[in-house]
């Protein structure tokens, strides 16, 4: 078939089965895979694996064996469809995570209903990420409905857990070698990042506590203790005076969206200190603080430095006054990731991006971070993109959506790349 040909075959098939596309993401979002704390995984799990296998995909199930969050009351299953063409390689990778946030206050339509209305798909989960795992399936299904045989493979999973660290989803796979850069060469997650964007990639993140110590004493007195509290007060007037200008006044090369994360930011997420609000108080001077900070750093500070300002900024205090004592705590590092610029799969994206939308391709960053790491530094696999439909603003949002046109083009899209990636046709030519 000619080129040209097989563009307009593969599109007629994404829009033939457009009905068929929302359909599905609709069925994907009325089982409510709500996270925390994971439920009806295996439900969701074996509907996509049930379409899988009707598509021409060998499908095998995978439980996060030895995760301490894998539970018999909420067990965390993947799914990994294989159709093979007519070589093992390439091997194009498309991933989606099956789990949701919590619906939240404040919708008008039923979360769980998969209501369609004037073009628009609603309902947790509608573009994060369940039009999306809807879009790689009917992907790869309108390459098979156009009568073309693939000279590589594909693959498409179904993963957990994305929503709190992806550890029993993508990265227990790529633990155990079944999502690995020994069998896999591209990888699309088709994450709502807005259909003309190309998301290459997250900044870090870096969760630490910190704990400040003081001495117990009567309230009426408090001269005669030391009160974690205000030591704790002191801690955060520093970080507010001296680190939050310099983390602002740094900004990375990476394309972060919105522009304000392009810089470097610090939150305070938690703090607690003293006796329990809603208890009986008695006059205690406090003697314990704890607060928690999500810190999220640049590819250009790299995880080393960033803990290293942290620590400074701590022992100085404590130099100036001795009797501030405290303890820094590491609770989470995730390192950032970046697609590499001569990425086949970028390359691509943005020449069927080119073709559908007829317009240029954006690339992006994620201010947050999702499993494009797990990816990266478990699986070894570099060439490794977020692209997707749906509106990234509305992720997580009461009345979550997704147009319907989106969901199609995105279809359309990502078929064109497979084709191109598992070098089944090229299409860089004019
Ligand atoms: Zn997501």
């Amino acid at each position: 078939m000619h080129v040209a040909s097989t563009i307009d075959a593969v599109v007629s098939a994404v829009e033939r089965a457009a009905d068929e596309i929302v359909e599905f993401a609709a069925a994907l979002i009325r089982i409510p895979t709500i996270n925390p704390p994971g439920d009806h995984y295996i439900e969701c799990a074996q509907l996509l694996g049930r379409k899988l296998n009707d598509f021409g995909f060998d499908v095998q199930y995978f439980e996060a064996e030895g995760r301490p969050e894998h539970t018999a009351a909420h067990p965390r299953m993947n799914v990994i469809g294989r159709r093979r063409g007519h070589r093992p390689r390439p091997n194009v990778h498309l991933n989606g995570h099956l789990d949701v946030v919590p619906a939240g206050a404040g919708w008008t339509v039923d979360p769980f209903g998969g209501l369609v209305r004037d073009g628009k798909l609603y309902g947790r989960g509608a573009c994060d990420m369940k039009a999306g795992i809807a879009a790689a399936v009917f992907a790869a299904e309108a390459i098979r409905r156009a009568g073309i045989e693939l000279a590589g493979s594909i693959e498409i999973s179904g993963t957990v857990d994305e929503e709190s660290g992806g550890f029993a989803g993508v990265a227990w796979l790529a633990h155990h070698n079944h999502l690995s850069a020994n069998h896999i060469d591209h990888v699309i997650i088709p994450e709502p990042l807005n259909v003309d964007r190309i998301c290459i990639g997250h900044r870090g993140v870096y969760w630490f506590e910190v704990e400040t110590h003081g001495r117990i004493g009567h309230g009426s007195m408090p001269f005669l203790g030391v009160n974690a509290i205000e030591h704790m007060g002191i801690v955060l007037d520093r970080i507010r005076r001296q680190l939050l200008p310099a983390l602002m006044a740094r900004t990375t090369a990476v394309p972060v969206v919105p522009d304000a994360a392009r810089h470097a930011t610090l939150n305070v997420n938690a703090i607690s200190g003293g006796q329990a609000v809603e208890g009986i108080q008695t006059p205690c001077v406090a003697d314990r603080c704890r607060a928690v900070f999500d810190r999220r750093f640049l590819l250009e500070e790299g995880f080393d430095a960033t803990k290293q300002e942290i620590a400074d900024l701590l022992r100085d205090l404590a130099t100036e006054m001795p009797q501030l004592r405290y303890e820094l705590h590491d609770l989470m590092v995730v390192h950032p990731v970046r697609t590499p610029d001569n990425s086949a799969v970028v390359r691509s994206l943005e020449r069927s991006i080119r073709r559908i939308l007829g317009r240029e391709a954006a690339h992006v960053a994620s201010p947050g971070t999702y499993d494009h790491k797990h990816f990266d530094r478990i699986a070894g696999i570099k060439d490794c993109v977020a692209y997707g439909p749906g509106v990234l603003d509305v992720a997580h949002q009461p009345n979550e959506w997704c147009g319907v046109d989106d969901l199609v083009n995105a279809t359309k899209v990502i078929a064109l790349s497979t084709l191109e990636l598992t070098g089944t046709y090229s299409f860089s030519a004019p």
